[in-house]
Parts: structure tokens; sequence; C-alpha cells
């Protein structure tokens, strides 16, 4: 509860941010909001919802008339304006806290979306990885699921989707939604692939950069024209050169 003081540094009562109930019991006017900046009082509730143009300086410009402020407080909160701003904002913040707002259902659809996709791309890359890492092809002659000759991806899609339930939404989703955006094709499979063999190159730099000696097998390494000993150095030193490594 801030002090309202002026321009000059005059500090004034804060009196008005109490109201007095007729048994004497004392509650806080949490409508009241006072502006550091512009040394001014607003009603909140009025400021954010009152509707058309302003009908007074608290749900306007700002009150700071200090010597006046009760008086105009009290006026101010039996008005039926501000008992209909005041309802709104109470029955705003209680949807707020029970999670109700059109905005936190939203949101929340949104989070789960989100949350869905991340998931079907987590496992999506765990199989690029698993089968890269056995050597294992990845796709078949055809691309659709549940199809023979369809692939070592879509094979393990179909497996998981008897076990996991990511798996057999998205499966769901793919069959009953015909989802355009599915994560399960080519390009997404290649682009995978490249993400991985980028981090796992940017990994073995930073080994090698640790390591104080290191040595290269020159076999299936770059396509090379020249193989006379110099040809194979220079390709091997601009090859180095490219990584950063040198
Ligand atoms: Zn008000």
């Amino acid at each position: 509860m801030y002090c309202p003081y002026d321009k000059f540094g005059r500090r004034f009562s804060t009196a008005f941010y109490t109201r007095t109930l007729s048994n004497l019991e004392k509650c806080d006017r949490e409508w009241l909001v006072y502006s550091k900046e512009l040394y001014k009082v607003f009603c909140f509730c009025c400021k954010v919802f009152r509707k058309g143009i302003s009908k007074s300086k608290l749900d306007g410009e700002g009150y700071a008339d200090w010597h006046h402020v009760i008086t105009r407080v009290k006026e101010h909160e039996i008005s039926l304006d501000h008992l209909t701003n005041r309802n709104k904002w109470f029955d705003m913040r209680k949807r707020l806290n029970l999670n109700e707002t059109i905005d936190k259902v939203q949101h929340e659809q949104f989070k789960k979306e989100r949350d869905y996709w991340k998931q079907v791309l987590l496992r999506i890359i765990a199989m690029v990885k698993f089968l890269a890492k056995h050597n294992l092809a990845f796709r078949g002659s055809i691309e659709k699921l549940y199809q023979k000759s369809n692939g070592n991806l879509l094979g393990v899609i179909e497996m998981l989707e008897e076990f996991d339930p990511v798996i057999k939404e998205h499966v769901r989703r793919i069959k009953s939604e015909g989802l355009y955006v599915h994560y399960l094709g080519h390009l997404i499979q290649n682009e995978l692939i490249s993400l991985l063999a980028e981090e796992i190159k940017k990994e073995l730099i930073k080994k090698i950069k640790e390591a104080k000696y290191y040595s290269i097998i020159l076999d299936c390494f770059l396509n090379v024209d020249d193989t006379s000993r110099k040809g194979l150095f220079d390709i091997t030193l601009e090859e180095l050169k490219s990584l950063g490594e040198l």
C-alpha cells in the first residue's frame, strides 16, 4: 500500500485505502491502485472493465486531489458502474483461479498438443538413431503403414503401436484424420539423419581437438581424383580446414 504523495514530495494519508463497514469492521479497498509515476490513484476494476468513455477520474486519467479523495472514493464505490465492474472483476478472478477462462482452456489445449508432438518426435528420433546405429535400411518400396515392404521405420512404428500409447494415438490420428504432417515420411527421416550426423560430427571434432595425437584412415573418406601422396595430403588438409580442425 503506497502512501500517496505529490510532485513536490508531500505525503498524504493512506486512510482512503481502508473502508469501515457498518459493524465497524475494516477492509481494504483492493480495487484502488496508486501510480508512483503519475502520483494518482485509480479504480482498477473500472479502468479495466468499464464500457465506453471514462465517467470519472478514478476510471480514467487518475485522481490526485488528496484533500477530497476519501469523499470521492466513497461516492465511487457505491456507484452502479463501479459495482458492475467490480462484479465482473471478481467473476474473472474466480474463473482464473478455477482455470475456467477461455484463454486458460485454449492454452491448456495448446500445451497438450505441443507435448503430444514432442513425444511423437522423441520416439521417431529414437527410431532413427536405432536404425542408423545398426546400419539398417530405413525405407522400403512403399511409404504406407500396414503395407508390405514398407521398410524398417514404419515396421517399428507398427510394432510400437501395440505397446506405446503415444504411437497408438499417432497411428489413430493418421488413420482416422488423414494427417498430412505425421513425421513418418522420407523427408523428415532424411532431415533427422542429417541433424544427427551434424551433432555426431561436432562431437567427434570436439574429441579430436581435445586429443594430443590422432590418426586418420583415408578409406571411403572423401572423393579423391588425385591419389598421389601429395594429392591425398592436400585433400585431407582441405577437409580438416573445412571442419575447423586446423
Ligand atoms: Zn470503480
